[in-house]
């Protein structure tokens, strides 16, 4: 039976940035302390004799929550669910919202993976996108995640901030290399309505790269990570080696199932259901001291929808995806004549019964995924 990944959401941050469109409130003492025992409840009342195979805190700055919560949270799972296959936990952090000294402590209670959120290594980005830290403060705090001894530490960084070129993408690029962390992640910015930053792009005061840019930087983070040792193992995400492949990322590719906690986290039966819990933390913290579900809607996906998500998934990774596979488990057959198209293109390969993205066709994995379903039984 596959093992579950457990992700839990912290919805806690210093100070939102401009361009965050994840459920997270600043901090506030009264709320952090009742969210503790909350999160503990909801983790008993899902997580109690699953199998779980990765842990990942996420949010939100989940190190706002100290180490001896985390300590607590993980024994606490080690005792109510299976974890004997847990082979890795990770913690998110972010430069200027964690003392050296507290990463030390969050090794010592059991995580052996951290994820920290650089984003860039330019102050005029840092600023754009309202980040609370200065370049330097990002590579202190991985100086001394090093030293608290995290073996495995993964980067995000962000392409496409408005003002930001293709010469200071890649010095961003070079950046991140000297760090030589295991793992980096490359996002493109999204500018979300309702967010700050979305106003400035409206507005005229800020204006984003052109497409032509951002498809650029995409290139050239392929071109300088490969270059540099690392292994582009899905559209925004690299590894220094096979074994720093994020395998909680890597559960929901491959769509195992996985268990969300807090606020607007998201869970799935590794087959047809999807569930989410409520974003507000005053209704989630409500629900749970009353004990009832902070689940907010439950989905039932029909065989359509699971093979767009199947191709959308599969397209945007190496591995890529088994079209006889989609076949059976939906009934759907794929469009032969899209098939030969892509092909043609150059955006995938084929090996057996396996469709496999080329770097270009990680990029139109959404479309084409949605082109290649054809409404028809097998
Ligand atoms: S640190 Fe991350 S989660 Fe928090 S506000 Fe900024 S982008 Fe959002």
């Amino acid at each position: 039976m596959n093992s579950t990944g457990l992700y839990v959401h912290i919805p806690f941050c210093v100070k939102k940035c401009s361009y965050c469109s994840f459920y997270s409130i600043e901090c506030d003492e009264m709320l952090v302390t009742r969210f503790r025992s909350m999160l503990c409840a909801e983790m008993e009342r899902k997580a109690a004799g699953v199998n779980i195979g990765t842990v990942y805190a996420g949010g939100g700055t989940p190190t706002i929550l100290p180490p001896e919560f985390w300590s607590g949270f993980l024994s606490t799972l080690d005792e109510i669910a299976d974890t004997s296959d847990v082979l890795e936990i990770t913690i998110e952090t972010n430069p200027g919202a964690v003392l050296p000294e507290a990463l030390a402590e969050f090794r010592k209670a059991g995580f052996n993976r951290l994820s920290i959120g650089i984003q860039s290594f330019d102050s005029r980005e840092l600023e754009t996108l309202s980040r609370i830290h200065s370049p330097d403060q990002a590579i202190i705090t991985f100086n001394h995640a090093r030293d608290a001894g995290f073996q495995n530490i993964g980067i995000d960084l962000i392409y496409g901030i408005p003002g930001q070129t293709p010469d200071n993408w890649q010095s961003n690029l070079k950046k991140a290399i000297e760090l030589s962390p295991e793992h980096i992640s490359c996002y493109e910015l999204s500018i979300e309505n309702g967010t700050p930053i979305a106003d400035l792009v409206n507005n005229g005061e800020l204006s984003k790269p052109t497409e032509e840019h951002c498809r650029e930087m995409y290139f050239l983070a392929d071109e300088y990570l490969k270059a540099a040792g690392y292994l582009h193992y899905e559209v925004s995400n690299y590894a220094r080696v096979d074994e720093n492949i994020s395998r909680h990322n890597s559960s929901y590719w491959n769509r195992t199932p996985y268990i969300g906690l807090g606020p607007s986290a998201h869970s799935f039966d590794g087959r047809r259901t999807r569930s989410w819990n409520v974003c507000e933390i005053d209704e989630y913290l409500s629900l749970i001291e009353h004990d009832r579900s902070p689940v907010e809607e439950t989905e039932e996906l029909d065989s359509q929808e699971i093979a767009l998500e199947m191709l959308m998934l599969g397209l945007r990774w190496q591995a890529g995806v088994d079209i006889e596979e989609i076949e059976m488990k939906t009934g759907l057959r794929m469009n032969e004549q899209y098939l030969d198209r892509m092909i043609g293109s150059g955006r995938i390969q084929v090996s057996d019964s396996r469709i496999l993205p080329t770097t270009e066709g990680m990029l139109f994995a959404d479309g084409d995924a949605a082109n290649l379903i054809e409404v028809s039984e097998v």
